[in-house]
């Protein structure tokens, strides 16, 4: 019997997606040109390298792997053992720490190893909440940390922006928690690390750490790192990082760093996604050559630009300017809500999302504010002068919305649209696909 009559159908081993499987090669593609003639300001996006897209989709896929490298619970593991000690050592090379977890399947996924390692259920957890900038799996109600923990929420001052440090030492002292977490989904400055610090030794909690949203400037050197700080810090890497979907847990502390790998395995996750792990060891491996530093300084540069031509076109930004990748535009003084401005920027060729400002009272659904991110701009090769002109071209569409009312203004986001993909052509992405 030849390996035609018994195996697989034709072409199993050979074709592509694009010849077997129209409805879902479509979508794809679809998805692809979407990118290509896009602006991406959302800030939880970035755009991989090609060398990234080849690990993600390597048929390193087929392997199942449980437990860690020297460690594991299956055979035929001596490539799988390489791939991840390669990824934990450059996370450790590039955050400067001794003890790296590269299995999270996201940052979510980090976030509850953490607890898990560190808390019993209804133990007292003081994040910053999401209204303010924090994120779902800091406790929020309707995640399982806001269902499981005692979770105390501090905000940011309505009038700046920024976090209250003497409410958190206040709330830290009154309600003893167990973990304080500093870091968060769209709070656009420096965090003081060392007072978190101070505040959790003085209370007797623990400190976490979440880097998701400014990884990639910490590792290129463009932001303070909280991993001298932190008791644990964890990070996506698919964000300002630069690399495909995933979470890491890092920390420089070896009992704990043991606790944090019996949480991800076997307390929250079986096996390993392989694939995605060989993803990360690349992106951590870009984010290691000197060229990673420059981008981490356009990042910065970048969004710092997009916030001041915002600002001087009449559009607030909270807390006045930014220390990260992404920044906060506060509609309300321009009597639009974020759900009509991010429809309109999309209809414009311009993606972003809508979000809550400090103080917002528009509900979750419509919010009062627009979140932007300059990470996968920067990827794609803008530099200041294409984020003016993005500045440019967004500050355009609020005003037609201001002026013409919620449906927007057609004519502006149509031309807006044209200019948007003319910058995206000057500077392409994914040439190959
Ligand atoms: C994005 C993000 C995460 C992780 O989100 P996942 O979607 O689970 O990867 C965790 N913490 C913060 C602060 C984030 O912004």
């Amino acid at each position: 019997m030849t390996q035609q009559e018994y195996g697989p159908h034709d072409g199993y081993f050979s074709k592509h997606l694009g010849e077997t499987d129209f409805e879902v090669a479509a979508a794809i593609e679809g998805e692809l040109k979407r990118q290509q003639q896009g602006i991406e300001l959302i800030a939880s996006e970035n755009i991989v390298s090609q060398a990234s897209l080849d690990a993600l989709g390597a048929a390193i896929v087929n392997k199942t792997v449980e437990g860690y490298p020297g460690k594991r619970y299956y055979g035929g593991v001596e490539f799988a053992d390489k791939v991840e000690t390669l990824a934990i050592e450059r996370a450790k090379k590039l955050f400067g720490c001794a003890f790296a977890n590269v299995q999270p399947h996201s940052g979510s996924q980090a976030n509850q190893a953490v607890y898990l390692a560190l808390l019993n259920p209804g133990d007292t957890v003081l994040s910053m909440a999401l209204a303010s900038g924090g994120h779902l799996s800091h406790g929020a109600k309707p995640n399982l940390t806001g269902k499981w923990m005692n979770v105390i929420q501090y905000g940011v001052s309505p009038d700046t922006g920024l976090i209250d440090i003497e409410q958190v030492r206040e709330l830290a002292r009154t309600h003893k928690p167990k973990l304080i977490i500093c870091g968060g989904s769209a709070y656009p400055r420096t965090i003081d690390f060392r007072v978190f610090r101070e505040i959790a030794d003085e209370t007797g909690a623990w400190l976490l750490a979440d880097m998701a949203h400014f990884a990639g400037l910490v590792a290129g050197g463009a932001h303070p790192s909280p991993l001298a700080h932190a008791h644990v810090t964890t990070a996506t890497t698919y964000k300002n990082l630069r690399g495909v979907r995933g979470g890491l847990i890092l920390c420089n502390d070896e009992d704990l760093a043991k606790k944090f790998n019996s949480a991800v395995f076997p307390g929250i996750q079986g096996s390993s996604i392989l694939n995605a792990i060989a993803a990360k060891a690349v992106c951590l491996g870009e984010a290691l050559r000197p060229e990673f530093s420059d981008y981490a300084a356009y990042v910065l540069a970048n969004a710092r630009a997009l916030a001041a031509t915002l600002m001087a076109r009449g559009v607030s930004i909270v807390s006045g300017g930014t220390d990260t990748p992404l920044m906060l535009a506060d509609l309300r003084d321009l009597g639009i809500t974020g759900v009509d401005a991010s429809e309109s920027l999309e209809r414009a060729g311009l993606t972003c999302n809508k979000n809550a400002v400090p103080g917002d009272t528009q509900p979750p659904t419509v919010t009062s504010g627009l979140r932007f991110g300059a990470s996968a701009g920067t990827t794609r090769g803008f530099r200041k002068d294409e984020f003016r002109q993005i500045g440019n071209l967004i500050a355009d569409v609020l005003m037609g919305l201001k002026s013409d009312g919620p449906e927007g203004n057609g004519s502006v986001e149509t031309s807006t649209r044209d200019q948007a993909f003319a910058l995206c052509a000057r500077y392409p992405i994914y040439p190959n696909l």
